[in-house]
C-alpha cells in the first residue's frame, strides 16, 4: 500500500487568513485513490522549514503532494526548495516561458519580469499542466542521487513530487486533468468506498458503546464523528474496485441502520431538512411554519432545499404578540393568562397556522432566546414546539391532532445556539411525526405533552 502526503505551503494557513481547502479536497481524492494518507502538514513561506517538511514527507511516503508557493513573487518558494533539497539545478524551460509571455500576450500586456520565474523546473522533473492558470507545476520522480542529496533513504521504492498552486480551482483542474491519473497507474492498488451515517438525538458516546463491537473492524473500519449537534458514523471499505468495497461495507451499513431506527436520519449530505422535505413529497403532505424565537431559521432550512415549494406553502415569523393575535388567531385572553412563551400559545399558534394556510401540518415554535428575557421559571433556553396535524375525532368529524415538545436547553447557551438547536429539534419533530405517527405519539404522549384532543382523535386517525 503506497503512501502520499500532503504539505501545504503559505504563511496565509498559519495565520488563519485563508481556510486551508486544498487538504480536505486532497485527502478525498487520496482516499478514492486508495493511497494511504498519514500526514498532511501546513507550512509558512520560509524556505529552511519547506525543506524540513518536505524532507520529512519524502521520508515517510512513497508519493509528496505539495500546495502553494508557486505564484510569480519572492516568497513563492516551492520549487527552488524543492530544487535545492533534491540537489537538482533550476533550468528555464524555453516552451513554458514561451506559452507564458504567450498568456500575457493575449491579454495585451507585457509579461513582468518576476513572471520569468513560473518558467523554471529542477532538471530531470516534467512539467503538471495547468489548463487553467499561469503556473504549472511539477511532476518528479526522484532519482537515486536526487534522494541521495536529500539524506533520504528510500530502499527500493519510487519517490514522486507532484506540486500545484494554492489556488484551489487550479489545483482541482490539475489533479482531475493530469494528476489523479497518474498517480492510479502508478501507485494505486485499491480505492476506498465510504458513507457517513447521520444521527440524531444519541450522543457520541452512547452510539459508541451501541456499535463497540464494530469500531474494531478493520475493513471495512467504522468510526464515530461529532459534529454540533448531530453524530455521524462513517463506514469505509477498501477493494479492488468502489463496488467491490461497496459490497464490504453494506451488512455493516444495514446493522447499524436496523440498530439506530430513526435516529439514523440519512447519509452523507442529507439534512434534517432534506429528509423532511423527502418525506413530506413521499406522502403529499404540506407543510407551514410559525416562528417566534428562531426568527425564520426554520423557513429559511426548509426552503434552502431545491423544490420545497412543492410542500412549503406558508412560512411566518410572528414575532410581536399582535401578529400573533392577529394572523394566527391566537386570542388576548391566552397571551394575557400564559404568555406568549408557553406551551398554550405554541399549540394555539400551529393550530391558526395550519387554518391560515390549509396546510396538512403546521409547526409553531416560540421560546427565549436570550441572553435576556429568562426568569426562574422560564429560563433562557426555554422553548416550546407545537405541531398541528389534520385529523378526524371518532365520529369521522375534523379534529385536528396537536404535538407538543418543551426544551430546556440551559440559560447559559448562546443566543445563536438556542436558535440553531430549536430549528433542530423543531425539523426533528415533523420527520418523527411523518416516518411514524403513532410511534411518534407514544413518544409524545410518554413525555405526558400530549393534548386531550390528540389522545381522543389518535385511534381513529390511525
Ligand atoms: P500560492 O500558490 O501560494 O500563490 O497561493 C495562491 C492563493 O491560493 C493564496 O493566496 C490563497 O488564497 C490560496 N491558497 C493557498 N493555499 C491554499 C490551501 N491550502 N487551501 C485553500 N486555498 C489556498
Ligand atoms: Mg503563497
Amino acid at each position: 500500500m503506497s503512501r502520499a502526503e500532503v504539505v501545504c505551503i503559505g504563511t496565509e494557513l498559519l495565520l488563519g487568513d485563508v481556510l486551508d481547502t486544498n487538504s480536505q479536497f486532497l485527502a478525498q481524492q487520496l482516499a478514492l485513490l486508495g493511497l494511504d494518507c498519514f500526514y498532511t502538514v501546513t507550512v509558512g513561506d520560509n524556505p529552511e522549514r519547506i525543506k524540513a517538511c518536505m524532507r520529512e514527507a519524502l521520508s515517510r511516503s512513497d508519493v509528496l503532494i505539495t500546495s502553494g508557493g508557486l505564484g510569480p513573487t519572492a516568497d513563492d518558494l516551492t520549487t527552488e526548495c524543492l530544487a535545492g533539497l533534491c540537489g537538482a539545478p533550476l533550468e528555464m524551460d524555453q516552451d513554458l516561458l514561451a506559452f507564458i509571455t504567450g498568456l500575457f500576450a493575449a491579454r495585451g500586456f507585457a509579461m513582468p519580469e518576476s513572471n520569468k520565474k513560473q518558467a523554471l523546473r529542477p532538471r530531470g522533473a516534467d512539467i503538471l499542466p495547468n489548463p487553467v492558470g499561469s503556473a504549472p507545476g511539477v511532476v518528479w520522480r526522484l532519482s537515486p542521487e536526487n534522494l541521495a542529496h536529500a539524506a533520504i533513504v528510500a530502499g527500493n521504492k519510487v519517490k514522486t513530487v507532484l506540486t500545484f498552486p494554492g489556488v484551489p480551482s487550479e489545483l482541482k483542474a490539475m489533479w482531475q486533468g493530469t494528476a489523479y491519473d497518474y498517480l492510479a497507474k502508478n501507485y494505486s492498488a485499491s480505492t476506498i468506498w465510504s458513507q457517513e451515517l447521520k444521527h440524531f438525538g444519541i450522543g457520541e458516546s452512547a452510539l459508541a458503546e451501541m456499535f463497540a463491537h464494530l469500531l474494531e473492524l478493520s475493513n471495512p473500519t467504522v468510526a464515530p464523528y461529532a459534529g454540533r449537534w448531530e453524530c455521524r458514523l462513517r463506514v469505509a471499505a477498501k477493494a479492488e474496485t468502489q463496488e467491490a468495497a461497496r459490497a464490504l461495507a453494506q451488512p455493516v451499513i444495514d446493522e447499524i441502520k436496523a440498530k439506530s431506527g430513526v435516529r439514523c436520519y440519512g447519509v452523507d449530505k442529507d439534512t434534517l431538512e432534506s429528509t423532511v422535505g423527502a418525506l413530506l413529497i413521499e406522502k403529499g403532505l404540506t407543510l407551514a411554519t410559525a416562528e417566534s424565537c428562531t426568527g425564520g431559521l426554520v423557513s429559511e432550512r426548509l426552503t434552502d432545499i431545491p423544490g420545497s415549494s412543492k410542500y412549503v406553502m406558508l412560512n411566518a415569523v410572528t414575532y410581536s404578540d399582535h401578529s400573533k393575535q392577529e394572523l394566527l388567531g391566537v386570542s388576548a385572553q391566552l397571551l394575557q393568562e400564559f404568555g406568549a412563551v408557553s406551551a398554550q400559545c405554541a399549540e394555539a399558534m400551529a393550530h391558526g397556522m395550519r387554518k391560515l394556510s390549509e396546510c396538512d401540518l403546521a409547526l409553531s415554535v416560540t421560546g427565549i432566546a436570550g441572553p435576556e428575557g429568562g426568569n426562574a421559571d422560564k429560563p433562557v433556553g426555554t422553548v416550546y414546539i407545537g405541531l398541528s396535524a389534520a385529523g378526524k375525532d371518532a365520529s369521522g368529524a375534523s379534529a385536528p391532532l396537536y404535538f407538543g415538545r418543551t426544551l430546556k436547553l440551559g440559560a447559559r447557551l448562546p443566543r445563536a445556539e438556542v436558535r440553531w438547536r430549536t430549528a433542530n429539534e423543531a425539523l426533528n419533530m415533523v420527520r418523527l411525526y411523518l416516518i411514524d405517527p403513532l410511534e411518534f405519539a407514544r413518544e409524545i404522549a410518554a413525555q405526558s405533552q400530549a393534548s386531550p384532543q390528540m389522545s381522543q382523535a389518535l385511534p381513529k386517525y390511525l
